[in-house]
């Protein structure tokens, strides 16, 4: 089966490293250009040094031609590779020719996409390979790996047969009215629920930690004003960007950093103070900043000798799941060692925003937070998949409410139903055309 009558071309660049190129090309018109540039039928899956020439018979280039004859190819089409000594002003000319010879220029993630269509890659494989290519540390390049792989999408399946398996037991006992109530009491569907729940809440465990290997973890910082918050962030990523000023409340928006510790990538959120106040504005800004630490992954308490029982306060009245670290900040000041102690609710760490003093113990934290539990198989993962996981927990909740009351069968098979849906969004069995655009517009040309 393919899905593309017309063949595609496009440079595939390895990212960053100069010098290596390739054309690819992928439909039809793959073998007929194939032959043109080798002059006569290339070997399947062989490479053939070649002359690649123009339509006037000049050299562009010398190369490897190798030919993948479909559907044993990436994309399930013809397939045709040309590497050559990767000039981008060389390999522009061999794109040209591929295109006088038939081909068109592939969209972004066109090959992928096919490769999709085609039945290669499910939907969270080929968002795998857009990760892979993207990965910026090593952790998050392996996750990535093991995703495109089907690591991933293995148990996503698994749970979609078994919750396939409980909404046809429950279909069956619709179909007999007479029977309904008994069958639904049968203790094998309440235990086949609940070991489904388990399973999902265990695979939406690991898929957040997918995401966080994919994106970096979300750390909040969070204190009042002047506690030193805008200077650790700028002490923590190496650099003068956040703004640092002694007036409260200047940091009304908050300001968004990425930094990598050693691989790992850690987005940090500079709020507003936690204080309560009447400033317009600056409500605005605590309102923010309590959202921000609502969905963060770390939550970052700056504060100082002073105000440190009275700030741990900020923490309460917020719902969050999130990794709590108080800073004492100003060390210096209070003439006090940097250091580190743990409790059961969180770290605490002294140091210095300003001399530096304690800010590496931190940096470290962060990192093997990041990188936590990055061994034993750690699958990447996207906010998409961990927000259709959350949706089908909520019907599968539903479920469970809706076996105890009256028309049980068919509002359990109605919430069932509903959350194999958004469970199959994840590899695309079930997905909308607005979805496949959203996820192949963000690849790279040539993949
Ligand atoms: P924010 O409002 O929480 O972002 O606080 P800032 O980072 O803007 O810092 C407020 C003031 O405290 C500035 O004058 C900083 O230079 C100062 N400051 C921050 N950290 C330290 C520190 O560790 N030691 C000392 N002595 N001053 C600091």
């Amino acid at each position: 089966m393919t899905h593309g009558d017309d063949t595609i071309a496009a440079i595939a660049t390895g990212a960053g490293a100069a010098g290596v190129g390739a054309v690819r090309v992928s439909g039809p018109l793959a073998p007929v250009i194939a032959a043109a540039f080798l002059g006569r039928e290339p070997k399947a899956r062989h490479a053939h040094f070649a002359a690649f020439r123009d339509a006037g018979g000049e050299l562009i280039d010398r190369g490897l031609l190798i030919s993948f004859p479909g559907p044993a190819s990436y994309t399930g089409e013809h397939v045709l590779e040309l590497q050559g000594h990767g000039s981008a002003v060389l390999l522009d000319a061999l794109l040209r020719r591929c295109i006088e010879l038939g081909a068109r220029l592939a969209r972004p993630g066109e090959f992928t996409e096919r490769a999709f269509l085609n039945g290669k890659l499910d939907l969270a494989q080929a968002e795998a390979v857009a990760d892979v290519v993207a990965a910026t540390s090593e952790v998050g390049a392996r996750a990535a790996l093991r995703s495109m792989e089907g690591v991933f999408s293995a148990r996503v399946d698994d749970l979609l047969a078994e919750l396939i398996g409980l909404r046809v037991h429950i279909e069956a006992a619709i179909d007999f009215p007479e029977e309904e109530i008994d069958f639904l009491a049968n203790p094998v569907i309440g235990a086949q629920l609940h070991t489904l729940r388990e399973n999902l809440d265990a695979l939406l465990v690991e898929t957040r930690r997918g995401v966080r290997l994919n994106d970096g973890i979300a750390v909040a910082i969070i204190g009042r004003p002047n506690a030193g918050k805008s200077s650790l962030m700028n002490a923590l990523a190496g650099e003068d960007r956040a703004i640092v000023t002694d007036i409260a409340g200047t940091t009304r928006d908050v300001l968004r950093e990425s930094i990598s510790i050693d691989g790992a990538t850690l987005e940090l959120a500079d709020t507003a103070g936690l204080r309560e106040s009447d400033d317009v504005v600056e409500k605005e800004g605590i309102r923010r900043a309590r959202a921000q630490l609502a969905r963060c992954d770390v939550a970052l308490l700056i504060t100082d000798e002073q105000h440190v029982t009275e700030d741990l306060g900020l923490f309460d009245g917020t719902q969050t799941h999130a990794t709590r670290i108080v800073v004492i900040n100003k060390i210096d000041l209070a003439h006090v060692e940097a250091r580190r102690e743990s409790s059961g609710a969180h770290d605490t760490l002294w140091l210095s925003a300003l001399t530096g003093d304690g800010v590496d113990a931190l940096r470290t934290i962060l990192k093997d937070l990041a990188t936590a539990g990055a061994g034993d198989g750690a699958f990447s993962a996207r906010r998409r998949h961990v927000v259709a996981l959350e949706v089908v927990r909520d019907h599968l909740s539903r479920t469970a409410d809706a076996l105890h009351g009256s028309h049980a069968g068919e509002l359990a098979a109605e919430e069932l139903r509903h959350a194999q849906q958004a469970l199959g969004e994840i590899t695309g069995t079930y997905s909308s055309d607005d979805l496949l655009g959203a996820v192949f517009s963000s690849f790279c040309i040539g993949k």
